[in-house]
């Protein structure tokens, strides 16, 4: 407890300064890209004959991703804090890559824990956090993949806290990280919010879709429409290979109440309470459990989620690179293939508002490799 109470407070306080978040601002702007563009996908929505589509180009950011938002947003409040090292988990690597070059920024010592399953599957990524100077060490207990390198890093961190702090990549963890990954994520939806008033002369889509992994992407765009009943809003989780425990990580159809890395909340498990495996052509979405504060508000009502499967996914990757000339990150072309479930049928006065989360580049050869073993037939 004393480390959380420890970052609870720093947070609480930094986070209401004007000079952090001015510097963060800066960040966000000239090191990492933003504003991100708000792109009105003509082609695509033509393709589907309905609404009108919009893309928030969280792939234009510095890293490929979203997640850079967070790592900015950690890695300097770690340095006010005076922390001297920081350590972090990664599953497909963007998370390891973005926290390396936020720490490499602030010149702070960097650790990233992954599993050696993924070590080998993600090797680019290795290779690109030891360029940033990064240590990345090899975790090879359980399923060496995420799960394993979280539980690694808590470790770590409980070890070393008086010099330490820990990047969580997503809206999971004990307080304060679910809130504090969620606000660093909240300018994805504000700024889609302004540039739809801008660009569209409405400041809200009628549908906003994002994929749903540990759920930050999602929050952060979801989070600036919470309070405008008008918009409905859907988090697309993986639905894999199948419904059966193990083919996929849909924790909202397949899960329930449980506990893990500190969080209570929606969790694939077996009937004894072991967390089960999960699977996912798209190594971002692939975790056993889902941030609590999206179960919150699907049992309010205000959230719906559902499932996109590997081969809806793999489909909508190619789309969009065809028709839009933009490779997807495997992640958000789980949101991509739900707008296919519901532009077609929607007017064209209507608006749908996807986060792009990520870029592809990562991703062409789980694609390749995809689409080579699906040649030969199910
Ligand atoms: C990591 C990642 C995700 C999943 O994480 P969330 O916390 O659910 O956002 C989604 N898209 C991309 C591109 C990612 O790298």
């Amino acid at each position: 407890m004393a480390p959380l109470s420890e970052l609870e407070r720093a947070y609480d306080k930094l986070s209401r300064k004007r000079s952090f978040r001015k510097r963060l601002e800066s960040l966000l702007r000239d090191f990492a890209g933003r504003p991100t563009p708000l792109y009105l996908a003509e082609r695509l929505s033509d393709h589907f004959g309905g609404a009108k589509i919009y893309l928030k180009r969280e792939d234009l950011l510095h890293t490929g991703a979203h997640k850079i938002n967070n790592a900015l947003g950690q890695v300097l409040l770690a340095s006010e804090m005076g922390k001297r090292r920081i350590i972090a988990e990664t599953g497909a690597g963007q998370h390891g890559v973005a926290t390396a070059s936020a720490a490499a920024l602030f010149g702070i010592e960097c650790v990233v824990y992954m599993g050696e399953k993924d070590m080998r599957r993600q090797r680019v990524n290795v290779e690109r956090m030891g360029l940033l100077g990064a240590e990345v060490v090899a975790v090879d207990a359980g399923a060496r993949t995420l799960k394993d390198a979280i539980n690694e890093a808590l470790r770590d961190w409980v070890t070393n806290v008086r010099t330490t702090h820990y990047v969580l990549g997503s809206v999971l963890g004990p307080d304060p990280y679910p809130r504090m990954v969620r606000d660093f994520h909240r300018v994805i939806g504000l700024e889609a919010k302004k540039q739809l008033k801008k660009q569209a002369k409405r400041d809200w889509p009628d549908l906003a879709i994002a994929c749903v992994g540990g759920g930050s992407n999602a929050i952060g765009l979801f989070s600036a429409f919470l309070s405008d009943s008008r918009v409905r809003l859907i988090g697309v989780e993986a639905g894999g290979t199948g419904a059966a425990l193990g083919e996929h990580a849909a924790r909202f159809s397949g899960g329930s109440v449980g506990v893990l890395h500190g969080t209570k909340t929606l969790l694939l498990q077996d009937g004894d309470g072991q967390v089960a495996a999960t699977h996912s052509v798209s190594a971002g979405l692939d975790y056993p459990a889902v941030g609590p504060e999206h179960v919150a508000l699907r049992d309010r009502g205000r959230t719906e989620y559902t499932s996109a499967t590997d081969a809806e996914a793999v489909a909508a990757f190619h789309l969009l690179s065809r028709i839009e000339g933009i490779l997807p990150a495997l992640e958000s072309a789980h949101a991509l293939a739900e707008v296919a479930k519901h532009a077609p049928r929607l007017s064209k006065d209507k608006i749908v508002l996807v986060n792009l989360s990520g870029r592809g580049d990562k991703d062409v050869e789980s694609v390749m490799e995809y689409d080579q073993n699906d040649q030969g037939g199910e």
